[in-house]
Order: C-alpha cells, then sequence, then structure tokens
C-alpha cells in the first residue's frame, strides 16, 4: 500500500467555478484519488483557497471589499461547489491570514535563503502612477515575449512560461487608463539556474505528458532560470522573518500544500501524521495543475523540496490543457461560462463528470457544446446506461457478485488491462479511463440481447470500474444489486491479476 498526497492546484477565490475549472485538475485528482483508494493505496486529497493572489486583491478592490474576507466567502462557496460535484477533497484550506500557511511558507522561505539559494538583484518593473501600482501581475498586461499572446508579467497562460516584463510589448495597466513608468526595485530571486541537472536528471526517465516534457526541454534550455520571489509595494504574505520580505503567491504554492496537509492532519486529531508523512521520502507527492501552472509546479517546487530538510521526494505531476465553451475561451468577464451550480440544476453530477472524464482535455485543447453533452446525456446516459440499468436488474434479479462468462474473457480482459495502465502512476489517465469503461458498457449491451445474466454480470463489473467516474451511480447499482464494497475490490484485485496472467495475443498485421 502505498501513500500519496494528491494536490489541486489552489484556485483563486475571485468567484466560483465553472466547467473550465472543472474539467482540469479538480476533476482529473478526484478520479485519480478514487481509483488509488480502489487499488489499496492510502491517498490525502488536498486543495486550498490562494488568497494571496493578486487577482483576489483586484477583484476587492473593484468591488470594495476586504480581499481576505471576500477569498474567505468565495472560497466557503468553491469547497460547497465541490461537495456538489462529488470531487471528495479530505482538506480545503483557506491561506489568508492562517498560522499553518505562515508557518509553511517561513520554512521553505528559510530554507531556500539559508542554504545561499536566494540572491538579490536590480529589477525594472513598469509602475502605473494613476492608480499608484505596480504591474506585477494582475495590475498590468502585455504581449508575451516567448510566445506573443496577452499575459500578465508573471505566467503566460498559453505558452506557461514566465515573462520577462521589461522585454514584453504593450504593457498597459488593467486598472485604467494610466502612464507607464519604469521603476528599479531590488528583488529576491530564487537560484534556479543552479539546478539545471537537477532537474534534469529529475525528469529524464519520468513518465510525464508530451506537452510538459516538451516544455520542460524549452524552459531548461533558456539561459536565465532565476525566478523572482519578492515584489516590493505589492501584495504578499506576511512572514515569521524580521523585514518581511514580499514573497508573491506562486513562491508559496508547495508551502501552501504542506500547510493543507498539517491543518488535515490536526483537525482529524491525528498531528502525528505530520511527521509520518511528510518525513517520509516514500510518501508520493502528486500534483495536478493546468498546464499555465507548468513553472511553478515542475521547475520551482522540486528545487524547494530539495532544500528543505526532510522533504527530497519524488514528485509526480498531471497538467492538463484547457476546454473551451461553443469554441470560445470561458470568460467570467464576459459571462461566456456555464457554472457548475447551474449544470446541476437540469443533470446530475454523474452525468456532468462522466462527460467532462470523456471529453477531458488532457494532451490538448477540448471544447464544451452544451448541445453535444445534452445529445449524449440524452443517448448515452440516460438512454443507454440507464436503460441498461433498469432492463437488466429490477428487485427480482439480485447480483451479488462478479462472474464474467468464457465468452467475453478474453475482450474483458484487454479491457481490464487497459484500465489498469490508465489508472497507473504516471500513465493515469481519466480520459482513458471513461473510454475503457464505456467499452465495458458496450460488451454488457452486447451481451444483454441474448444473454441477459451474463449482461447483469459485465454491468456489475462496469459499476466498479466506473465508481471513481461516476461515483454516486455506481454506488447506488452496487447497493440495488447487493454488492458490497469489499467484495467488489477483492474481484477487482483477483480480476486484475487474472487478466495479467493471460498471455498476450498479437494482432496479424
Ligand atoms: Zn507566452
Amino acid at each position: 500500500m502505498a501513500r500519496k498526497i494528491v494536490t489541486i492546484a489552489p484556485p483563486t477565490p475571485n468567484g466560483d467555478l465553472h466547467l473550465g475549472h472543472i474539467s482540469g485538475p479538480y476533476m482529473a485528482a478526484d478520479v485519480y484519488a478514487r481509483v488509488r483508494r480502489l487499488r489499496g493505496d492510502d491517498v490525502v486529497l488536498l486543495c486550498y483557497a490562494d488568497d494571496y493572489q493578486s487577482y483576489l486583491a483586484r477583484k476587492a478592490r473593484e468591488l470594495n471589499v476586504e480581499r481576505f474576507a471576500l477569498g474567505r466567502e468565495n472560497g466557503t462557496k468553491i469547497a460547497e461547489t465541490l461537495r456538489m460535484i462529488d470531487i471528495e477533497l479530505d482538506w480545503f484550506h483557506q491561506a489568508g491570514h492562517n498560522d499553518y500557511f505562515r508557518r509553511a511558507v517561513t520554512q521553505f522561505y528559510t530554507a531556500a535563503r539559508d542554504s545561499g539559494n536566494v540572491v538579490s538583484k536590480a529589477s525594472r518593473i513598469p509602475y502605473f502612477p494613476a492608480f499608484d501600482m505596480y504591474g506585477y501581475e494582475a495590475f498590468g498586461r502585455g504581449d508575451c515575449n516567448h510566445c506573443g499572446a496577452s499575459s500578465d508579467a508573471s505566467q503566460c497562460e498559453d505558452c506557461a512560461h514566465a515573462p520577462d516584463v521589461t522585454k514584453m510589448e504593450n504593457i498597459r495597466c488593467t486598472l485604467g487608463p494610466s502612464e507607464v513608468e519604469w521603476r528599479t526595485v531590488e528583488r529576491e530571486y530564487l537560484r534556479l539556474d543552479a539546478f539545471r541537472g537537477f532537474l534534469r536528471s529529475l525528469y529524464e526517465t519520468k513518465a510525464l505528458r508530451p506537452h510538459l516534457r516538451a516544455y520542460l526541454e524549452e524552459v531548461l534550455a533558456l539561459p536565465d532560470l532565476d525566478w523572482a520571489v519578492t515584489r516590493p509595494h505589492e501584495y504578499g504574505i506576511e512572514l515569521d522573518e524580521p523585514g518581511q520580505p514580499n514573497v508573491h503567491t506562486w513562491f508559496s504554492g508547495i508551502a501552501g500544500y504542506f500547510a493543507t496537509f498539517c491543518e488535515w492532519a490536526d483537525r482529524q486529531g491525528k498531528p502525528e501524521l505530520i511527521d509520518a508523512w511528510l518525513k517520509d521520502r516514500d510518501t508520493g507527492l502528486v500534483h495536478f495543475l493546468g498546464f499555465d501552472c507548468s513553472f511553478s509546479h515542475a521547475i520551482a517546487y522540486p528545487v524547494l523540496l530539495s532544500l528543505v530538510d526532510g522533504f527530497q521526494r519524488d514528485v509526480q505531476i498531471y497538467t492538463n490543457r484547457f476546454l473551451k465553451l461553443e469554441g470560445e475561451d470561458f470568460s467570467t468577464s464576459r459571462g461566456h461560462a456555464i457554472w457548475v451550480r447551474d449544470i446541476l440544476k437540469t443533470h446530475p453530477a454523474d452525468a456532468v463528470r462522466t462527460y467532462l472524464a470523456l471529453n477531458s482535455p488532457e494532451e490538448a485543447v477540448c471544447n464544451f457544446s452544451m448541445a453535444e453533452f445534452s445529445a449524449w446525456y440524452e443517448t448515452a446516459f440516460n438512454g443507454k446506461l440507464n436503460r441498461l440499468r433498469d432492463t437488466l436488474f429490477n428487485a427480482n434479479q439480485k447480483q451479488a457478485f462478479i462472474a464474467i462468462a468464457a465468452c467475453d474473457r478474453a475482450a474483458f480482459n484487454t479491457l481490464l488491462r487497459d484500465w489498469r495502465h490508465a489508472g497507473s502512476e504516471g500513465a493515469f489517465s481519466m480520459r482513458r479511463l471513461a473510454r475503457v469503461c464505456a467499452s465495458v458498457l458496450d460488451l454488457a449491451a452486447d451481451a444483454a440481447v441474448h444473454r441477459a445474466a451474463d449482461a447483469r454480470m459485465l454491468l456489475a463489473a462496469y459499476a466498479v470500474l466506473s465508481s471513481p467516474i461516476h461515483p454516486a451511480w455506481s454506488s447506488a447499482l452496487m447497493q440495488r444489486i447487493g454488492l458490497e464494497q469489499s467484495v467488489a475490490a477483492e474481484w477487482l484485485d483477483a480480476a486484475l491479476a487474472a487478466a495479467s496472467s493471460e498471455p498476450l495475443v498479437l494482432e496479424a498485421a
């Protein structure tokens, strides 16, 4: 049994979550956690509200409210939305003015500084006199010097690079018209340049999604990797440090995950888990994030982990591309979004989860069309899946065990091996898992034509295999047919063992 801390990149609590958010790291991390638990791993799934993000400060300024109060209000809403769509976090941490958070960021910052890996450099930053504001992130935009897309000066949503603000064109203030004045400030930088070899060897043999591997190769070939960690004259995190270095929120992400774990362990009344898990190198750390957060998670955080005594460990990273809505980017400011709470008024969480899993933008940008989703819901979910369940199982047809008939076994075992591969470390793919489950459902539907008993076995197997994707549907069916969770887990172990012992048959060309 492996121990894994699974993290979801923290949302900026400046509003609720829409389908674009959910289709990325949230759903994937939840499905991953459920699959690993089904396979017997000990998993803690964590997320936190990024209260120190400057986009929250900008939103609070627009609404003329206190930023941490706004963060808390939206953080509560986000946690509730996640529960509504069955994303079951073990803990959701609110970072603002939180002692766990402050202590953890201080620990990572002092470890980096005391090891000689934080250096001061003069740096030119755009300043907007009309608003007395510096353009580090939420308050300034321009053209990314790496790809040309419109970007803030912190990280580009298109290419995921950290732009060099002095090389960005068309810098402007996001608060309104203002002159741009260039000011020189003294900033602290994390010396990532010194860790190229460490990072290269870290990723050399690791299974990564192709777009992340290509990105890492690009980044590690850049002439200057050093990464600013302070933002003088802007919103920063209060540290237990004299002089209050103005550390910004991207530096603090890895500390945020550790803070969330510590708060969770204490709230469970199990503070001993903090040392037992965090200081054990065998505790896996698995990050789920949008591709645009790759620099912090894949470059900066492994380096920071290597600098804190006892925290050195292997990290697995799953990035996703983005979901579009009707062919365009989701945009909350233009109202081009489908809110999770809204779609759940007309469709069950299981259906939304299944559709998002089937169309997850893991490797490439995907599109969500409401018309296509509605048609799929009527024909595939409500039509095929629910109809098959109601045809095969009624009060007289209990099915407390699973035994796949010999005539279906070869095809089923191939799908089982695919399922195991799609749920394994390194190769994890929610999209592939959902597609394998759909093929198991096809087997059940084919069998249902003349062999109802075999079809019932296959549908029971489908319920177990697809439980990470649509947990409520699976749990309801398993209850209805008297299939206990422990029996299902035992069957799964035995079935996977049997499937892998069968020789692979190579198809003739
Ligand atoms: Zn870019």
